[in-house]
């Protein structure tokens, strides 16, 4: 029987440099949150969100946030505990890196994302004004000397249409792109796609059905919301891997995770880990297993505490 499971971004910052891709969350936000730090988040929270991710059978998708919101060095030494926690080396997705950074990162990383978001370069002109597609190919090439994977992210809804496929085609053959993960547009307060439909389940799962037909192998992630899952089925017999994009902390064992779980047995795949039922373990044990400091530990189980304590509640 074919699988398929979850696979959780893990995001480190509400801040970012760029803040003005125009269907981004971000570009709502202030440069400084209010009392005028970096708005990221503690390591003790990320490391903790990358231990539940792990214990629930989760794959871990990428480690992302916004451009700037940590300097090279400080970036590098949490990359280094999230691979500690995680236990493997995992996907970055910060932005288009230069080879040193590539280079720098490679002790930690598998491969790099680069958002690319649209492949039709009128509507990415006007969407990413400051994020243009080269630097990312130019990564891709820097990456593929190195040995490592490239990874894409495309959102469906900003205004392309199936016919941009053949691009994405070229891309993909062209940069030696083996995982490719297909968002919706989620429309943002604040942001010109305020009022805007998402991409129907029809569309998004004919880009995945043609994506399959032309490479066999690809790793095809679906980016599905919590008002989106009844489309699962859908776009796993289209072709896709594996769900992402679902808020799977705040949305444990709700309704819409029960769905995600019914709609993976409808399209006949094995649902690997789960959204629905907490594991009976230690977690105190298991953070006392990590090589981390002391300091780091208890802070990493408080952080535990609160998670497991909302997702025990659902
Ligand atoms: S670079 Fe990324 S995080 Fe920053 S505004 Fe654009 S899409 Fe948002």
């Amino acid at each position: 029987m074919k699988t398929t499971n979850f696979e959780r971004a893990v995001f480190f910052s509400w801040h970012c440099n760029i803040r003005d891709c125009t269907y981004c969350y971000m570009s709502t936000q202030p440069k400084t949150s209010k009392t005028g730090k970096i708005a990221r988040r503690s390591t003790e929270s990320i490391l903790a969100e990358v231990l539940i991710t792990k214990k629930l059978g989760w794959d871990f998708g990428f480690f992302s946030g916004g451009v700037g919101a940590f300097s090279h060095t400080e970036f590098k030494e949490l990359l280094e505990k999230v691979c500690i926690v995680w236990g493997e080396k995992i996907w970055i997705n910060i932005g288009a890196l230069s080879k040193e950074q590539i280079i720098d990162y490679k002790p930690f990383i598998k491969g790099v994302v680069g958002s690319i978001e649209t492949v039709n370069e009128k509507i990415h002109d006007k969407v990413c004004p400051s994020k243009p597609a080269a630097p990312y190919y130019k990564m891709f090439e820097e990456a593929k000397k190195l040995g490592l994977k490239r990874a894409i992210t495309i959102i469906l809804g900003l205004g392309e249409t199936i016919e941009d496929f053949e691009k994405l085609k070229d891309i993909i053959k062209k940069y030696g792109v083996t995982k490719i993960h297909f968002y919706g547009l989620n429309p943002q307060k604040g942001t010109i796609y305020e009022n805007s439909k998402p991409p129907s389940a029809k569309y998004q799962a004919e880009w995945i059905k043609k994506t399959r037909e032309e490479f066999s192998k690809i790793d095809i992630q679906m980016g599905i919301w919590e008002d989106r899952v009844d489309r699962v089925a859908l776009l796993l017999e289209a072709g896709a891997n594996s769900i992402s994009k679902f808020p799977a902390l705040k949305a444990f064992g709700k309704k819409s995770a029960i769905e995600i779980e019914k709609q993976a047995k409808k399209a006949n795949r094995k649902f690997i880990g789960t959204l629905t039922k907490l594991p009976n373990i230690d977690w105190n044990v298991e953070v006392d297993k990590l090589d981390i400091d002391k300091e780091l530990k208890e802070k990493v189980k408080a952080k535990l505490n609160q998670y497991l304590k909302n997702m025990k509640k659902s």
